[in-house]
């Protein structure tokens, strides 16, 4: 078999892998290295995938092999391949998460003309022009008037010119540092400026960056040079890495392990560089998790290992990252989503070298190009932000525990509520579960009460503050004690309702009704963004008698301002992180004891440790449970689990409030037991009974479509060819139309898949091959092991 071809990766959402022919002469190169190839009109940079084993009829030639070695480590490319089989997701799509940001579009090749083997009267124009010296790929695009690359390609292999593919080492800004030399003690300075640079130097141990030296006087630029010139002073060339300001931490102590902490690290400690082993860690909230963590980050450090620390999300964990970075100090990399694309280049390429040996970062940080990881830490594993809503629709945790297994590592999953996924795979033997029963210190866990709001509502009270959860709070404003109310739904009110003819304002592009915000004054589409001013009359009868109705986070800002004038009260949603760093303000003032109440959705629930909250106070625990999804209960649970941790850490009890309408649900009940045994019980009773996950694996296929008739013919075509392949291996359920039916214009009908995930894989992909190619799936979103099915 001729091996001269060559299977790429595009990055483009479709669905297969290119071969392209090499050219003549040409090395093969190895997996994982760039190539430049035609694609359509345009010419693309690719990822080889491997050597072509079938060749097609016709193909075209690859123009360009760009690296020599892989940028991506090995394990990072099976990572890449295993999620676009795992979750039928496009391959190149999939590969370009493991290279570094931006390295796939932009080639940094640079042309040169080869030593010797150019005639002095080449006229070739590339040659003339280059004879003035090596220039860049784009520059000599530029110059040319038209794309160079299939000439260079030729000239390249006639042995004239030459390019430069020294890849490893991109646009990092250079550093000048000035330093003291030995020479600068006899010197004796002339002048006040020359004295002023030696003073500043001096006073910064003798080596500080230039710009540093010349801060606020820039005058003293010629007295630097001077002593320079004198030989007083060196300049050294320093690369620059980008330091986003997240990386600065106090250093931390290192405190001994409790007993509880010393039983589960040992056997963590015992896996550690003996191979894949995976462990789930439930630990309840305050059991001191992050220690665990930490010892077992340090002894991987010691085995000449790296470590990956994943997290739902860097802003609302910033105890927990501003830890590591004191502990462990300047090899953590923090991958943060809020680095601009320079810093985001320099973290990936530190990794990448072996400058930062600990990555810590949200989902995608599972693609951080470290080689010889020995630990993966998930932490919150139970977290939905670790699924990619689009695509390729990866979980992070999932991707995590198999880059474990491709890396030969540990991976250590933790939670105080375990995803119902991880703890069925502990009880079937798939993990080891270790638990933390106990929270560090003398308190207990928070008392909690319920309060029936039907009854509430009876007698008259308030709808968002009842009396037993505002007298809570006034209790607390008066001890000088801090409170957290959540109400996980954000904006001023749920929806503006038609006194007259009982209409919804909805959103035009989709099937919601629009969500008031700002006082009531803007309408607000949470799905496609879709923003106007609030309607002043009815867009269907046209009356204009119109209500507010329900209630979110800002309206309970406005319930408690009105209670308790007083008290100063702050507001954390996804409104607020909409502007940059404002989560962090937040979370400060309130750990600095500057704010009284802070009013917040599920982001005040997550790993913050507030030492002087001793209320939380749920204004409405259903909100979750109606939702049309088999998560529902599982969501809620862990939720009104994780807020009741946060009340009553350090040394002051805490009391929880839970306002209900549904006091006795299951995930209610349990949560205020924080017994997470019983719930996972019963919860999995339910997902047996209904083949849902994990009990049954799930393929959720939406398709969308502008128009209902097309969309409605699709999703019949496509449903009618995986019942025809099920084979009693998986259960087709629709179509229907998706509980969103109508989203940014388009109409979703929804097929979900039940049974064998690999049976259903072959379908689904079997069954739109049939009818749309194996190219492109347009309007098709293919989600496999989905996290939520709206
Ligand atoms: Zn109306
Ligand atoms: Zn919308």
């Amino acid at each position: 078999m001729d091996a001269r071809a060559v299977e790429v990766a595009l990055p483009l959402p479709l669905q297969c892998t290119f071969t392209y022919r090499l050219p003549e002469g040409a090395p093969v190169p190895a997996r994982g290295v760039r190539v430049l190839v035609p694609f359509g009109p345009r010419r693309v940079i690719g990822l080889v995938t491997g050597i072509a084993t079938t060749l097609p009829e016709t193909m075209k030639d690859v123009v360009e092999v760009l690296d020599e070695v892989p940028l991506a480590p090995p394990p990072l490319l099976d990572l890449a391949t295993w999620m676009s089989e795992h979750y039928l997701a496009p391959p190149g799509e999939c590969h370009r998460l493991v290279l570094p940001p931006a390295g796939v579009r932009a080639s940094r090749a640079v042309v040169r003309l080869s030593g010797g083997a150019v005639s002095p009267s080449d006229d070739d124009p590339v040659v003339s022009a280059l004879r003035a010296g090596p220039l860049p790929l784009s520059t000599l695009a530029k110059r040319m008037g038209r794309d160079p690359t299939a000439r260079i390609a030729r000239l390249r292999r006639e042995g004239r010119v030459e390019v430069d593919q020294d890849l490893a080492r991109p646009g990092f800004r250079q550093l000048r540092i000035a330093v003291l030399t030995p020479a600068a003690a006899d010197l004796k300075p002339r002048g006040r400026a020359q004295a002023e640079v030696l003073g500043r130097l001096t006073a910064a141990g003798g080596r500080a960056p230039v710009p540093h030296v010349l801060r606020d006087r820039p005058s003293l630029r010629g007295a630097l040079d001077r002593l320079v010139e004198q030989g007083a002073i060196a300049i050294e060339e320093e690369r620059a890495v980008r330091t986003p300001e997240m990386l600065e931490g106090p250093v931390k102590l290192r405190p001994e392990p409790t007993g509880d902490q010393a039983s589960v690290l040992e056997p963590i400690l015992a896996a550690l560089g003996a191979g894949f082993a995976p462990f789930l860690l439930q630990g309840v909230t305050g059991s001191g998790k992050t220690e665990v963590y930490f010892r077992a980050i340090e002894q991987t450090l010691e085995q000449g290992r790296t470590a990956l620390l994943l997290v739902p999300e860097i802003a609302l964990t910033p105890l927990l990252v501003r830890a590591a970075v004191g502990r462990l100090g300047g090899i953590v990399s923090v991958l943060h989503s809020e680095l601009s694309v320079g810093e985001r280049h320099d973290q990936w390429w530190r990794l990448r070298e072996g400058d930062a040996r600990v990555a810590i970062g949200a989902r995608s940080a599972v693609f951080a190009p470290l080689t010889e990881v020995g630990l993966v830490i998930v932490d919150e594993e139970h977290e939905a932000a670790y699924k990619q809503d689009e695509s390729p629709r990866y979980h992070g945790r999932d991707v995590a525990v198999m880059r474990a297994r491709l890396e030969g590592a540990v991976v250590l999953l933790g939670s105080a509520t375990p995803s119902l996924e991880s703890n069925h795979n502990a009880l079937a033997g798939k993990y080891r579960r270790l638990v933390l029963p106990r929270r560090i210190g003398s308190q207990g866990m928070a008392r909690v009460d319920v309060v029936d709001r039907r009854q509430a509502l009876k007698a008259g009270a308030d709808p968002i503050l009842t009396p037993p959860l505002r007298d809570a709070l006034a209790e607390r404003l008066a001890r000088k004690e801090q409170s957290l109310l959540l109400l996980n739904r954000r904006g001023y009110a749920t929806s503006l309702l038609c006194r007259e003819c009982g209409m919804q304002a909805m959103c035009p592009n989709c099937s919601v009704a629009l969500t008031l915000h700002k006082g009531g004054r803007v309408a607000l589409c949470h799905y496609c963004a879709f923003e106007t001013s609030a309607p002043r009359a009815c867009g269907s009868c046209k009356g204009e008698y119109l209500r507010l109705t329900g209630y979110g986070t800002e309206k309970v800002l406005e319930a408690v301002r009105a209670v308790l004038p007083t008290a100063r009260v702050e507001r954390l949603d996804r409104d607020l992180a909409a502007r940059r760093g404002a989560v962090a303000r937040v979370l400060a003032s309130f750990e600095a004891g500057e704010t009284d109440i802070l009013v917040g959705t599920q982001m005040i629930a997550k790993g913050h440790d507030f030492p002087r909250v001793t209320l939380v106070g749920v204004v409405d625990a259903d909100v979750g449970l109606g939702l049309p999804d088999f998560r529902a209960a599982e969501r809620t649970f862990q939720l009104l689990t994780q807020v009741a941790g946060r009340a009553g850490r350090a040394d002051l009890a805490g009391e929880v409030i839970l306002q209900s309408h549904r006091p006795d649900h299951y995930a209610l009940q349990l949560a205020c037991a924080q017994d997470y045994d019983a719930f996972f019980e019963r919860e999995m009773e339910f997902r047996r009974t209904m083949a849902y996950p994990p009990a049954a694996p799930l393929v959720n296929l939406v398709l969308r479509a502008r128009d209902p008739l097309e969309g409605a013919e699709a999703a019949d075509a496509v449903a009618a060819r995986l019942r025809g392949q099920a084979r009693g291996n998986f259960r087709v359920l629709g179509p229907a139309f998706a509980p969103l039916a109508r989203l940014r214009q388009e109409h979703r009908f929804q097929i979900l898949l039940k049974g064998r995930r690999k049976a259903m894989r072959d379908a689904v992909r079997e069954a739109l091959v049939e009818r749309y190619g194996s190219v492109r799936w347009p309007g098709v979103a293919v989600d496999v092991d989905p996290v939520t099915i709206m």
